[in-house]
Parts: C-alpha cells; sequence; structure tokens
C-alpha cells in the first residue's frame, strides 16, 4: 500500500479514454457541423441530465435489452435511490419532453443532444464505455415525411462532416397489431428451435422473442431462417412512402428485413448507417420510430422517430484530416521594457478576431522564436526596444521564412489580415 505523500500514478479506466489534440479538434468540427445542420432543419437543442432514475431505462430501453441488462452503470445513491448513468439520450429526452409539457409548450417537437453516454460494454477499437453521441429526435408526426426528412439529414450531418462511404440500411417492424401477429409466429418457431439459441437468447424469447433476432450470436443464422414480418397494408404504405420521398431527397439506401435493432421502443421505421472502412464496429448511427413510447412512459400519444450518431466512430473515420490548431499570430517580447506592450498587443489582435498566442515573455528571442515556428503561426510579431521607441513592429511571415520587415503599429493589423487571409 503506498503511503499518504507517495507519488502514484493513476491511469483511466479501461474502456475510457483521453481525448487529446488534434483528434479532439475532430469532435469540434463533427458537432459544429451537426448544429449547423440541426439549425436548417428546424431542431433545437435539448440538455438532459447524465443520471437519471434507473427505472427510466428499465421502462424504456428495455429490461430485456443488453444495455440495460448487462451494460448499464447503475448504483444507489447517497438518497437510497436507483439511478443509472445515461446509457443513451432517447429515454431523457422523453422524459424531458413529458415532464415539461413540451408537447403544449414546445414550438415543432424537434430536439437533438450532444452528450457522453456510458455503456460497460467489452472495449475494443470503436467500442468504448464512455462515447459521444449527437441525437436528433423528432416527436409528435406519424408521417412518413418525418421519416424521411429525419434520414435525409443524418445524411446532409454526415456529408457536412466530412463523411463519406456511409451506406443507410433501412427496414420497417411494422405497428403493434403488424408485431402482436409476427411475435406469435417467431414465438413459435423459437420454442421449436430452442436448442440451437445461445443462453441468454434461450431466457428471454419469451419475454421479447424479437430480440433473438438482433442476437450477436444468434442473430445472422436466424435471418435466413426465421419466418419474416408481413407489414399490414398500413405500415407497407408508410415504408414505400418514406422510400419514396427518400428517392426525392436523392438519399441512397438498401431495404435489409433483418434489421431489428436492440432497444424495445422501436416501431415502424428503423434504420442504420454503416461503413465498411469501421472493421467489426461499423454502426456509425441508428435510430427508427418509436410511436408508442411518450404514452407508454406516461406522456400524451406522440408518434415519434430519431436517431443517435456516434461521435467517436465518425471521428476514426476522419482521423487522417486531424489537425492542430494553430494560431495565426504569435507575439514576441524581445526586451524586458517591451513585455507589458506585447501583451497589450495580443489583447488588440485577438479583439480584431486574430487568434494569437505567446509562449513566455520572460524567456530569451531565441527561445520565443523557436516556441513560435512550433505553434504553426502564420506570422511572429516582435516587439523590442527600437520597436517600442518608434511605435512599430517587427513583422516576420513564419511559413515563407522571408525577412523580418518593420511595420508602423497604426498598419499592423491591416498587415496582419493581409498576411493571413
Ligand atoms: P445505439 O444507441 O446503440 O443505437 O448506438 C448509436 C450509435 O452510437 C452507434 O451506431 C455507434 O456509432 C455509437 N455507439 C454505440 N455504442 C458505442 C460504444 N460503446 N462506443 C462507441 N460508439 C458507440
Amino acid at each position: 500500500m503506498p503511503s499518504a505523500g507517495d507519488a502514484v500514478t493513476i491511469h483511466t479506466l479501461r474502456g475510457f479514454r483521453d481525448l487529446l489534440p488534434p483528434e479532439s479538434s475532430l469532435f469540434t468540427r463533427i458537432e459544429a457541423a451537426a448544429r449547423d445542420v440541426f439549425s436548417l432543419y428546424g431542431y433545437q437543442e435539448l440538455r438532459i441530465p447524465t443520471i437519471e432514475l434507473k427505472e427510466l431505462f428499465v421502462k424504456s430501453t428495455g429490461d430485456t435489452t443488453d444495455i440495460v441488462e448487462k451494460e448499464m452503470y447503475a448504483f444507489t445513491d447517497g438518497g437510497g435511490r436507483e439511478v443509472a448513468v445515461r446509457p443513451e439520450g432517447t429515454p431523457g429526452v422523453v422524459r424531458a419532453y413529458i415532464e415539461n409539457n413540451l408537447g403544449q409548450t414546445g414550438r415543432n417537437g424537434k430536439y437533438f443532444y450532444i452528450g457522453n453516454m456510458f455503456r460497460a460494454e467489452r472495449p475494443q477499437a470503436g467500442r468504448y464505455r464512455e462515447f459521444t453521441q449527437i441525437g436528433a429526435e423528432h416527436i409528435g408526426n406519424a408521417s412518413p415525411f418525418a421519416d424521411a426528412e429525419t434520414i435525409t439529414m443524418l445524411v446532409r450531418l454526415l456529408e457536412k462532416a466530412g463523411v463519406g462511404g456511409c451506406s443507410v440500411v433501412l427496414n420497417s417492424l411494422g405497428c403493434a397489431e403488424c408485431r402482436k401477429t409476427y411475435r406469435e409466429i417467431l414465438l413459435e418457431y423459437l420454442r421449436l428451435n430452442i436448442a440451437g439459441l445461445c443462453e441468454p437468447c434461450k431466457g428471454r424469447i419469451e419475454r421479447n422473442p424479437l430480440r433473438a433476432l438482433d442476437c450477436k450470436t444468434d442473430g445472422p443464422a436466424l435471418a435466413e431462417k426465421a419466418p419474416k414480418l408481413f407489414l399490414c397494408p398500413a405500415c407497407a404504405e408508410h415504408f414505400a412512402r418514406t422510400q419514396e420521398l427518400l428517392k426525392i431527397s436523392k438519399v441512397e439506401h438498401q431495404v435489409n428485413t433483418s434489421l431489428v435493432r436492440g432497444l424495445d421502443y422501436y416501431t415502424s421505421t428503423v434504420f442504420e448507417v454503416r461503413s465498411s472502412a469501421l472493421g467489426s464496429q461499423d454502426a456509425v448511427c441508428g435510430g427508427g420510430r418509436y410511436d408508442d413510447l411518450v404514452k407508454s412512459m406516461g406522456g400524451p400519444a406522440s408518434p415519434a422517430i430519431g436517431w443517435a450518431v456516434g461521435v467517436d466512430r465518425l471521428a476514426m473515420l476522419l482521423k487522417d484530416k486531424a489537425r492542430m490548431e494553430s494560431p495565426s499570430a504569435f507575439v514576441i517580447a524581445a526586451s524586458d521594457g517591451a513585455r507589458t506592450a506585447a501583451f497589450g498587443l495580443l489583447g488588440e489582435l485577438r479583439a480584431a478576431g486574430i487568434s494569437a498566442d505567446f509562449s513566455n515573455f520572460e524567456l530569451s528571442l531565441k527561445s520565443q522564436m523557436r516556441s513560435a515556428d512550433r505553434s504553426g503561426a502564420a506570422v511572429a510579431l516582435i516587439l523590442g526596444e527600437d520597436e517600442i521607441k518608434n511605435a512599430t513592429c517587427a513583422v516576420k511571415t513564419l511559413k515563407e521564412k522571408a525577412d523580418q520587415r518593420t511595420v508602423p503599429m497604426t498598419e499592423l493589423l491591416t498587415e496582419v489580415k493581409r498576411i493571413i487571409s
């Protein structure tokens, strides 16, 4: 046991990580692209708590799902409440929608969130225990226009973030009526073939037979052999119309009847976006309709559709584009008497919208110049005794390794803007 005062190196927990520059800049870029696209489509931000009552996720995500059954960080808090760190965003959004009466007071039922989610999954490339999701929820619109709009928005977001090579896969799980009939047919099939199922599926088919289709072990074989879901005329019409509208939006997609999605609340249209560049964890985004969830959570009957995209996986796809942020200008004090003026100059540059940095005015000129070169700045601005006396600044364009020039202080901002433009 180390005694108090011993230095102990503490590491991150397994499956958790530090996001360092330049990779962290990809997250910023992706999130900025998402905000731009959300604003084009009339979505407003909802910030929901990281910790909620455990019951929220058990009731909405579903107690037979892997997320809730095996992966949730749940604990009893100091007040004896059973709470959980959110594994996904939709339950919190639905709770907030009901609790704040947003169906009455909200503008259009369109919300987005950006936040960290937590699942105690087995970590591997592209799978972490803490990861960031950007999610969109459109509550209160049952029409296929909402389905087509939200999927189109998702594709536009990926384009705007610079992510290419993704494919949209689509299916329909039908309404409660379609699934009631199908549930019986599927359950019958699974009972007859129970010997071939994995242990967890054997234990849950009676409660949730559809989960077997989504099971990582049993799913692939069942997708080929198990009976298929038949949609009622209204659901078939909704699904066909959604696809037609996606064509009008020029969103390429494929229908895959074995796409089920692992959460309990999905109904009707479900979809995923995948990228073959990602290896085994190839899902970039998952989503679908959850027409019955708001009502089942105690709210007004409100059909809804949403999705969540994994920012960590988008960042993996964009990793070649990660760039260290560089300031435009780097300010150097070449003498003791110039330090205060150099500090003032930093403020003037930033006030003019020019990003500016410095190292340590108390170090030698040579050391400050080295930092300027390392910073990637376009221009170094050097203030010494002569410059202060003459109200000038020495300007050195770093990338071109050009000679230093002397510029009057009154013209400096214009000159810097010219160089960096
Ligand atoms: P889901 O909420 O499971 O539908 O996931 C939506 C998206 O979040 C997925 O397509 C992934 O991009 C991302 N995602 C889910 N789980 C993880 C994880 N453990 N690590 C990183 N990204 C994840």
